[in-house]
């Protein structure tokens, strides 16, 4: 009998436990190697940050789900992974020996890259729930005495939509709150356009957010690169096709959020031949890495390579419904190795995402994700804000009952077309 573990308990890691285990004969073992015994909803992180949504509400609790599911839990995290023996080295000095690993272990957050950036500095973060709600206190006390704002995601990020999200919200709230004319908002991206979005846009994302930035009276600055960040200011170069500095910009802040770059984590980072120089899990088209082949890597935590060459760098994001594809390719390949087959399964990369702008949205589909696509769709409403809404619930509903088997991407289309329903009722 063979022992499956799984690295990182967040949406990829989460999912993988379930879809493993689906396809895991009776008496293999599945481990859920986490950091503590919480979940937490990564893309309702930017509502925490408005106090839109409590911690609570985006967490769960996963020792007793999993044990529900026949899946041992580990809650102490791993130190290394020691890919030539076979073994996981945990936190607390104890070792954890497998047959296949799964590596989702999403990003490291590289704020250490720009002189000033992120919470420990000078700017906020919504990409981890404790960063969120340093944000919303952060949030409170700007609006006792607002002013300028700057979100966006720096050179090197690979994550668009939240940045995008973000500064809706801001504006959604401000609004609310009647302050949006005390708060100019600069949007500052790597990106070569807006709505670029790491894929080289999707549908129309460029016209879509462009116009939805121009109503909000947000202005933009793309191509930026984001020099250093001082107290209260950010010193950003704009360049040119050619990546020289077109213009330097000084931009005035009392409140700002920036997208870190991501790069892969401690416990993985410099594993010749299993990841890249940044720390990403390399892989072949079954998500299996080519080196250590009982090894496969899911989710934020592996290697794409860019859409194309921009002025900045520019990463690919990797979202919930590819995500999903990741994890069950890879649960399909990990059940033919189990009985002996070779492994067929490919993920199909396709992205499905809604972009939630507080009041409404822009939701769009990739098929495939890198252009050019045979399904190459985005649209825009209220019925996205009501789909994301909707998305949250059920997905955290399934998630505590431990109800799975992919149905992220069930899920997602099943709410797009009740929502989309629904718009039409109105
Ligand atoms: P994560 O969810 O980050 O999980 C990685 C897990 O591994 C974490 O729990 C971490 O603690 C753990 N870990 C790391 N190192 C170790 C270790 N050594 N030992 C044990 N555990 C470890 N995508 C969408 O499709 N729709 C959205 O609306 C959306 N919104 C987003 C909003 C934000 C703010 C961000 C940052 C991303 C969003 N994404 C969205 C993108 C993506 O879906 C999420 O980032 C998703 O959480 C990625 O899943 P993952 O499993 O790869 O990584």
């Amino acid at each position: 009998m063979a022992t499956i573990a799984i690295l990182g308990a967040g949406l990829g890691g989460v999912l993988a436990a379930y879809e493993v285990k689906a396809e895991a004969r009776p008496g293999d073992k599945v481990v859920l190697v986490s950091k503590g015994d919480t979940y937490h909803f990564v893309p309702s992180n930017p509502w925490v940050a408005v106090k839109w949504r409590e911690r609570a509400a985006i967490e769960v609790n996963l020792p007793p789900v999993m044990k529900r599911k026949g899946i041992e839990f580990v809650s102490t995290g791993a130190a290394r992974v020691h890919p030539t023996e076979n073994r996981l080295e945990l936190s607390d000095g104890a070792s954890l020996g497998y047959d296949y690993l799964v590596i989702a272990t999403g990003p490291d957050l590289a704020f250490d890259e720009i002189e000033g950036l992120g919470p420990e500095r000078f700017t906020q973060s919504i990409c981890h729930v404790d960063h969120a709600e340093r944000a919303a206190a952060a949030f409170e006390t700007f609006c006792e005495a607002p002013g300028p704002i700057v979100v966006g995601a720096v050179q090197g990020a690979s994550c668009y939509g939240p940045a995008y999200e973000f500064a809706m919200i801001l504006d959604t709230e401000l609004r609310r709150r009647r302050l949006r004319d005390q708060t100019p908002m600069t949007f500052v991206t790597a990106e070569p356009y807006v709505g670029h979005l790491g894929l080289d846009g999707v549908g129309d994302t460029k016209g879509l957010l462009e116009s939805e930035m121009r109503e909000r009276h947000i202005k933009s600055i793309t191509n930026a690169r984001v020099a250093k960040i001082e107290s209260g200011k950010m010193i950003v170069e704009e360049m040119t096709e050619d990546a020289a500095v077109k213009t330097s910009h000084e931009l005035p802040f009392k409140y700002s959020m920036m997208l870190p770059a991501f790069r892969g984590v401690a416990a993985i980072m410099g594993l010749e031949g299993l990841v890249n120089p940044r720390g990403f899990v390399l892989i072949d088209k079954h998500q299996r890495n080519p080196t250590y082949p009982n090894i496969f890597g899911i989710g934020v935590a592996v290697a794409i390579a860019p859409t194309g060459k921009t002025p900045v760098p520019v990463g690919v994001p990797k979202t919930g419904f590819m995500i999903e594809s990741m994890v069950t390719a890879t649960a399909r390949n990990i059940g033919a190795l189990l009985r002996g087959k070779e492994p067929e399964e490919q993920a199909t990369w396709n992205a499905v995402c809604l972009a939630d702008f507080g009041d409404e949205g822009v939701a769009f589909i990739a098929q495939p994700q890198i252009p050019p696509r045979n399904v190459n769709w985005s649209a825009h409403g209220k019925w996205v804000h009501l789909a994301k809404e909707q998305f949250e619930k059920y997905f955290l509903g399934k998630l505590r009952r431990g109800q799975s088997e992919t149905f992220y991407e069930a899920l997602a289309l099943k709410v797009l077309g009740i929502a989309k329903l629904k718009e039409t009722k109105r």
